[in-house]
């Protein structure tokens, strides 16, 4: 029988110091020892965001604040080294793979500043430099503990379009390069420890696959390897059932099929990179979500088919900043093109619409925005709709940035009947307006729209009202 393939995904705060590090080394070896297994990880925890910063100060032609980013991050993987590594001889090594990754960041960073121009592609250059630094810390730390391992650049192995800052994986020439590159290792037993976050193009370009992206790196290379299986190992118990800082009674959610957790994702719950699962779906690969700060607990299983309770509701989730716009009045009723153009506007300057609702009687087309795409998509509706609003053919267009969508998600809610009256009732309990209501055509999800100030409230409610709170068995 062929040997199980795990590939394993460490995020940020499982890499965040010297003892972290140790942990997560600790969890690689036991692994590592009953099956091959191929590690990606994260940047060390906050380091990303400092890089991006350091970009931004160059861009703004202040290279010494640049330099000095970089001054602080050199100091804080010199800690880790220094305690992860007793021998001197090692560090040394260590040291020389590090030392030249920060030297090409002061240099990206000083063209930066020269140019005053901070492009697309020096921006994926620098910000990916923190996976660069932290991957041979990880390798190392493996070494240590006896497990051979070697840190992998995933430029070598993750062939994408040329999409910087959210770029694309191109599958086919992925599988081969990763096979090639790969395959030798894991069949002398050595742990590859691949940088998360990265890719090129096919003509050797270093690309980015977007904030949060080793997530995706690790189901893509789950998939290019054919592994049977992708561990997500992070800070928290798995899937919840809800934000345990606003739900106290969240619990970790056993099993979970794909389309559950993609929706949680894309609605908002930080566990994955909404990305995440594509890559796994056509092979069934299932995904563990687990705590590297808790290995001993199970963490949560994705699967394709998950596995549905009783009332159909898995979890609830809420996102908040979102913004409403609506377009509309009773003269819209006339008008046949006000959806065309409307959603024509959203597309053009590219605004990720999360939730559509029109009422029946058309007096409104409401939908809702990040509130980051806000600004800009009105100033473009009003500028589409002027001659419309000058002859009150369209009353108005309005904004509410006071709002947020709660989603309850959960798959074959479609046999449940009665999920969206429990919730009205729930709210109604406790007096939460409700805005808007839509039910995606997946019946994976209804969303509410409501006053950002209820949202605690409305979790609080509905979470209990769907007896989330009471334990699955695993
Ligand atoms: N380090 C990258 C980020 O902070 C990628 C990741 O951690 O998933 O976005
Ligand atoms: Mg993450």
């Amino acid at each position: 029988m062929k040997p199980r393939l795990v590939v394993m995904k460490f995020g940020g705060t499982s890499v965040g110091d010297a003892s972290c590090i140790a942990r997560t080394a600790k969890i690689i070896a036991g692994v590592a020892k009953e099956n091959p297994c191929v590690v990606v990880v994260s940047a060390m925890s906050g380091v990303t965001n400092r890089l991006i910063e350091a970009a931004k100060t160059a861009e703004a032609g202040n290279v010494a604040g640049a330099e000095a980013i970089l001054d602080a991050l050199g100091q804080q993987h010199e800690t880790a080294l220094f305690n992860l590594l007793p021998d001197d001889q090692k560090r040394t090594r260590l040291r020389q793979r590090i030392e030249p990754v920060l030297a090409e960041g002061r240099r990206l960073c000083e063209g930066t500043a020269l140019l005053r121009e901070l492009t697309p592609r020096t921006l994926d250059a620098i910000s990916s430099l923190g996976e660069r630094l932290s991957a041979p810390l990880v390798a190392a730390a493996v070494d240590e503990l006896g497990v051979y391992s070697e840190a992998v650049e995933a430029t070598e192995l993750v062939v994408t379009d040329a999409f910087h800052g959210g770029a694309e994986p191109q599958m086919e020439l992925t599988r081969e390069k990763s096979q090639a590159r790969l395959g030798p290792l894991l069949e002398k037993g050595i742990v590859p420890i691949v940088t998360g976050f990265i890719g090129a193009t096919a003509e050797g370009q270093l690309t980015t696959l977007g904030r949060g992206g080793s997530d995706y790196s690790a189901t893509i290379l789950g998939a290019a390897l054919e592994a049977d299986e992708v561990i997500i190992w992070t800070d928290v118990d798995g899937v919840l059932t809800a934000d345990p800082r606003l739900v106290p009674e969240a619990r970790t959610i056993p099993v979970i099929s794909y389309r559950e957790a993609a929706e949680l994702a894309y609605f908002g719950a930080k566990v994955l990179h909404p990305k995440t699962l594509n890559p796994v779906i056509q092979a069934a690969i299932p995904v563990w979500i687990r705590n590297s700060f808790a290995p001993e607990k199970p963490g949560t299983k994705i699967t394709p088919e998950g596995r549905s309770i009783g009332g159909g509701v898995k979890a609830l989730t809420a996102i908040r900043d979102v913004t409403l716009i609506s377009v509309g009045g009773p003269g819209i009723v006339g008008l046949p093109d006000v959806v065309g153009r409307t959603f024509s506007t959203t597309a053009e300057v590219r605004a990720n619409v999360l939730l559509i609702s029109q009422s029946s009687s058309q007096n409104d087309i409401c939908f809702i925005v990040s509130t980051a795409d806000a600004q800009r998509t009105v100033e473009a509706l009003r500028k589409e709709f002027a001659h419309d609003l000058a002859h009150h053919k369209v009353e108005h267009i309005t904004v509410d940035s006071k709002i947020a969508i709660v989603a309850v998600v959960g798959e074959n809610m479609r046999g449940t009947p009665g999920i969206a009256g429990k919730t009205f009732n729930a709210l109604g309990r406790e007096s939460v307006n409700l805005i808007a209501i839509a039910q995606g055509s997946s019946e994976c999800n209804i969303s509410f729209v409501i006053e950002e100030k209820a949202v605690k409230a409305a979790l609080l409610t509905t979470h209990r009202e769907f007896g989330l709170e009471k334990a699955e068995k695993a």
